[in-house]
């Protein structure tokens, strides 16, 4: 089984919170622009990199801001959590023997603040980012890479992502069950379906 972290585990409105409100309120801050200005140029610069690995990249945003973003990460990081059901599910399925791999485009410094907030990685034999194969999960390159590291058989291979890009090229690599989160922020309304098929929580896998 392989697992998304972000809007599949844990509560996508921390990153949308981190990215939308947290850091254009403190860069304004520190250049002493209005948030809002700062705001629209920022979600203007992120629109750009989407789908991209620097998109995912706390050191890029930090050079590219001039900012130390993994300071702000960390001193946010109470607000940290997981979405409804998913600690249960990792609880039962963990417990189920099935090797499970968390498979992030999150950067590996993220990786172990949120580790260290909910214990994610507890349940896990492994946990890969993206970065360490240098590019993103929706990339074509990325699958076969990976396979090639854990050895799994795409037949028999659960994957469960929140994000339709990431979920094509898994599906187009021949992931045979790929399942979508449809709501991977719990402050935001349930997701229209797409063309995979889909759960409103990890927890609707349990049994
Ligand atoms: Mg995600």
């Amino acid at each position: 089984m392989l697992l998304d972290m972000d809007g599949t585990l844990l509560d996508l409105a921390f990153d949308n919170w981190f990215w939308h409100e947290a850091v254009p309120r403190c860069l304004a801050r520190a250049r002493g622009a209005a948030a809002e200005e700062v705001r629209a140029e920022l979600l203007a610069q992120y629109a750009r990199k989407q789908g991209s690995l620097d998109w995912y990249c706390l050191d890029y945003w930090s050079n590219h801001l001039g900012f130390d973003l993994r300071a702000l990460k960390e001193a946010s990081s109470h607000r940290i959590r997981y979405l409804p059901g998913a600690r249960e599910f990792l609880r039962r399925a963990s417990a189920s023997g099935r090797r499970m791999v968390l498979v992030t485009n999150a950067h590996g410094d993220t990786l172990r603040v949120k580790h260290g907030v909910s214990g994610l990685a507890g349940f896990f034999e492994q946990c890969i980012s993206s970065h360490e194969f240098g590019m993103p999960k929706e990339s074509a390159d990325f699958w076969p890479q990976l396979r090639e590291r854990l050895g799994f058989d795409p037949a028999s291979t659960l994957f469960v992502d929140d994000s339709p890009p990431v979920l094509d090229a898994a599906a187009a690599f021949g992931l045979r069950a790929v399942i979508a989160v449809s709501r991977p922020d719990s402050r935001q309304p349930q997701r229209a379906p797409g063309r995979h098929r889909a759960v409103v929580s990890v927890g609707e896998l349990i049994g």
